[in-house]
């Protein structure tokens, strides 16, 4: 492979979530659980940053305990995401207050973003507006997401105008009209990830690395009574957003405790899969990443891979030399495995798919690559 050659769909950073929010709405002690509780170990993953408030925590996949079970593999490494804690938005941030630029410029270089939101009530834990009100947090924060990429948009445009009115250049164009319509959405209070825009314009929206336009998901740190209660977000946040209930403060008590000891906590409260979890994966979806899994003796292996990726390319997530090498994949789907017993069961009944670098590989396709060498 030519050094610095930048294949398409393959994902060679780990992809990291921004936690943000007001300050005091529990986003530490979020954090803290994640990287206590779910800590991936660094060594399996070479774009891994070392940094305090940076963490790097495994992403839940049931589906890998029982493929290693049935390939007798020695360990399990699953997949992984970065979480970054971002220290606390004030009102004002875009014009410098609190943290100010800092803080917009380390939210600059996430993936996604989850919102932490306050609904846990605890009068001796301030809250900036002196009351718990998620509409009004929400609305804080995205107003300084908004004018900081209002910021952007116009020291850009001033350019953009000069480029479009001097030449004929079409992509300057193509620029210049996405900056207006960008434009006029912020300042209607708009995010940008809510504007349709064509593939042309996504290239270039994608330069523009707009806080605004990257997807977000709000986790309600809220009491814990609450968790296993119906709460309607309606009229919250944009149509399709999505909201994860999470106690912060129980997923903390969560990590002293043994896994019996916590399913058996979760059960009496009434609650499955903890909010840690559900806020992994549904980080982890967001991304538009799926996984696919390598399974033998030594190990079994789960890969992140954007979705649509083809089966020449997901072969790049365990070795870029593997794209040229690529010959043909063999491939089983989850359910197959299971059914048939793992690698040998689904030869003798002649179940196993032969692919070509073409196929889309599918999350929780197990796959088996043959490459040149
Ligand atoms: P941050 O400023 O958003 O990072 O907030 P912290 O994580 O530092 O939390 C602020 C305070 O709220 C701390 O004293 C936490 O122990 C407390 N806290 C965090 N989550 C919860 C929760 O779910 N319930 C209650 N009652 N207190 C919480």
């Amino acid at each position: 492979m030519r050094k610095g050659r930048c294949y398409p769909s393959l994902i060679n950073k780990m992809l990291s979530i921004g936690i943000i929010g007001l300050p005091n709405v529990g986003k530490s002690t979020l954090f803290n659980a994640l990287i206590k509780g779910r800590k991936a170990e660094a060594k399996n993953y070479p774009f891994c940053t070392i940094e305090p408030n940076v963490g790097m925590v495994e992403v839940p996949d049931e589906r890998l305990s029982k493929i290693a079970s049935i390939s007798n593999s020695k360990k399990i490494i699953p997949t992984a995401i970065e979480f970054v804690d971002i220290a606390g938005l004030v009102a004002g941030a875009s014009k410098g207050a609190g943290l100010g630029n800092k803080f917009l410029s380390h939210i600059r270089e996430v993936d996604a973003i989850v919102q932490v939101v306050r609904l846990f009530e605890d009068k001796d834990i301030h809250h900036v507006s002196g009351r718990i009100d998620m509409k009004d947090d929400i609305e804080i924060i995205n107003t300084e997401l908004i004018l900081a990429d209002l910021d952007t948009i116009e020291k850009r445009l001033s350019q953009t105008k000069r480029t479009a009115k001097n030449t004929s250049d079409k992509e300057a164009k193509i620029e210049l009209s996405l900056l207006e319509k960008f434009k006029e959405a912020l300042e209607n209070g708009k995010l940008t990830r809510t504007i349709d825009i064509t593939p042309e314009g996504e290239k270039v929206a994608n330069g523009l690395h707009l806080l605004t336009r990257k997807p977000m998901i709000f986790a309600v740190n809220c009491d814990e009574e609450n968790l296993s209660k119906e709460i309607s977000f309606k009229g919250i946040g944009e149509e399709d957003d999505i909201f994860i209930k999470i106690s912060a403060k129980l997923e903390q008590e969560l990590i002293d405790l043994s896994d019996k000891e916590a399913k058996e906590y979760l059960n009496e409260l009434g609650i499955g899969q903890t909010g840690l979890d559900k806020l992994i994966t549904a980080s982890y979806k967001i991304l538009d990443l799926i996984t696919f899994i390598t399974s033998g003796e030594p190990e079994t292996r789960a890969w992140t891979i954007k979705k649509n990726t083809t089966a020449q390319f997901a072969a790049g997530a365990i070795h870029t030399d593997f794209i040229k090498g690529f010959i043909k994949a063999e491939v089983a789907d989850y359910k197959d495995f299971i059914e048939y017993n793992g690698w040998v069961g689904l030869k003798e009944k002649g179940k196993v798919r032969l692919e070509g670098k073409e196929y889309i590989v599918q999350d929780g396709d197990i796959c088996f690559f043959h490459v040149k060498t």
